[in-house]
């Protein structure tokens, strides 16, 4: 049951509301040495045109590619809805932190 999803996805939206990926995160399972090594990993998946929620062709998404947020230090994605353009940061350390936090949140009492 190696790196299989837990299945808690998110959407990464530009400033204005446009879908420009999925954020998952994902249980790792792995052996270093011998010993068994669990944790949680943050995935980026981006789609390589933004879907914009009020448009007809949304249905149509075209992932443009998997990135591994814990493999990058960040980058800065721009928006391919036309006439938007919004450039949102990915920042995987933050992405992580906002994610525990609303699970802390919504699982007090
Ligand atoms: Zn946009």
């Amino acid at each position: 049951m190696d790196g299989i999803s837990d299945g808690k996805i998110k959407q990464w939206k530009c400033g204005k509301g446009h879908v420009l990926g999925v954020v998952v995160r994902e249980k790792v399972k792995t052996e270093i040495e011998g010993v068994t090594v669990k944790y949680h990993t943050t995935k980026l998946v981006i789609y390589r045109l933004a879907i914009d929620p009020e448009a007809e062709s949304a249905a149509q998404v075209d992932a443009a590619g998997t990135l591994y947020g814990r493999m990058l230090l960040g980058f800065s994605w721009k928006c391919s809805v036309p006439s938007c353009g919004c450039v949102r940061d990915w920042n995987p350390d933050d992405e992580a932190l906002d994610w525990l936090k609303k699970r802390f949140e919504g699982s007090k009492e």
